[in-house]
């Protein structure tokens, strides 16, 4: 490509002057990368949905411990993060329980030790952080404004159980008006790896957990318990798994899923699942012979 030189001033004083663009130039630098992203994002190694502080913590460490696969994070919401950017009772301080200091290290966040737990002054730094951290992965790709409407599930090469084997999505605004208007098909991604984290029973929340028990894939929702930090954030780290073949779940929507007990404003446990559903990613990943996206042996 051969670049012009454009007559550019970084001037405050009054004479600021732009590179000359046509709204064509705009629109088409947009679409030309997007849409070849979804293109090449149909087949993908893994798809991660909701981007919560448990999806992105999956995302970053599967992306700094494996840059060959292609990693794609579905959020919902046009504004990723899910409830990271507060603690509790819209307070600003984040706390987080050792050991998943660790990982506040690793992004270079500042904190307050306070022994046995450290408190981060603005949980917005915590998912800020995380978020340009993954993002700046060259093999992570964020599809935001993009629902996850349902799962892929066919039988298994071997066994004819049913296996999770991609996802159903559509723009979030599409997806919310299947009432009103009629006919408007979703899209499809294909992938051997599906990390479900969309965090509680809500509007679109625990969306997996729900759609397995609709599917055939699980009795019935366990549904979240009453509070008790002590028991709950290990529940959810030590419970994280492949919960269907095909499908890791991560998260507060484990809680749902196993009715484990809610934890409150304290985030270690979103970190400690996040990092275990990537090792459980790659353990399906690399025990598996997979062609164009789909488990074969
Ligand atoms: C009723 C309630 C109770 C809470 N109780 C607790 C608690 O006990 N302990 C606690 O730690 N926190 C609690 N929180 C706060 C907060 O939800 C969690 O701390 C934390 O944000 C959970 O992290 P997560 O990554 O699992 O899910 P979230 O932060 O909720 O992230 C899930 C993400 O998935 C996205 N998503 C959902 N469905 C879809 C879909 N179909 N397609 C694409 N994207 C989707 C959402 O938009 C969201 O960004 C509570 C919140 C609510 C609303």
């Amino acid at each position: 490509m051969t670049r012009q030189k454009h007559d550019v001033v970084e001037d405050y004083d009054g004479s600021y002057k732009f590179a000359p663009i046509t709204e064509a130039e705009v629109s088409r630098a947009m679409i030309k990368r997007y849409m070849t992203t979804m293109y090449e994002r149909a087949i993908s190694d893994v798809v991660i949905v909701g981007a919560g502080s448990a999806g992105l913590t999956c995302a970053y460490t599967l992306a700094s411990l494996r840059p060959d696969l292609k990693i794609t994070i579905i959020e919902a919401n046009v504004a990723p993060g899910g409830g990271a950017w507060l603690g509790g009772q819209l307070m600003t301080p984040m706390v987080i329980r050792k050991p998943a200091d660790r990982f506040v290290r690793e992004l270079g966040i500042e904190y307050e030790d306070e022994g046995h737990f450290i408190v981060i002054k603005h949980a917005a730094l915590f998912t800020s952080t995380l978020l340009s951290k993954t993002l700046a992965f060259p093999n992570v790709v964020l599809m935001n404004a993009t629902a996850v409407e349902d799962l892929i599930i066919h039988p298994d090469a071997k066994s004819q159980n049913q296996r999770v084997g991609g996802v159903v999505t559509n723009w979030t605004l599409v997806a919310l008006n299947h009432d009103t208007q009629s006919c408007m098909d979703p899209n499809t991604i294909t992938a051997p790896v599906i990390v479900s984290a969309t965090g509680h029973d809500g509007p679109m929340g625990a969306f997996s957990a729900k759609r397995m028990v609709s599917a055939g894939l699980l009795k019935e929702l366990g549904n979240m318990r009453g509070l008790d930090m002590n028991r709950a954030e290990p529940a959810i780290v030590n419970g994280t798994r492949e919960v269907a073949p095909g499908l890791v779940m991560t998260g507060m929507e484990l809680s749902e899923h196993d009715g484990s007990n809610r934890m409150g404003p304290t985030f270690g446990a979103m970190i400690g699942s996040g990092i275990k559903a990537a090792h459980e990613a790659i353990r399906i990943w690399d025990s598996s012979e997979i062609v164009a996206g789909r488990i074969v042996a």
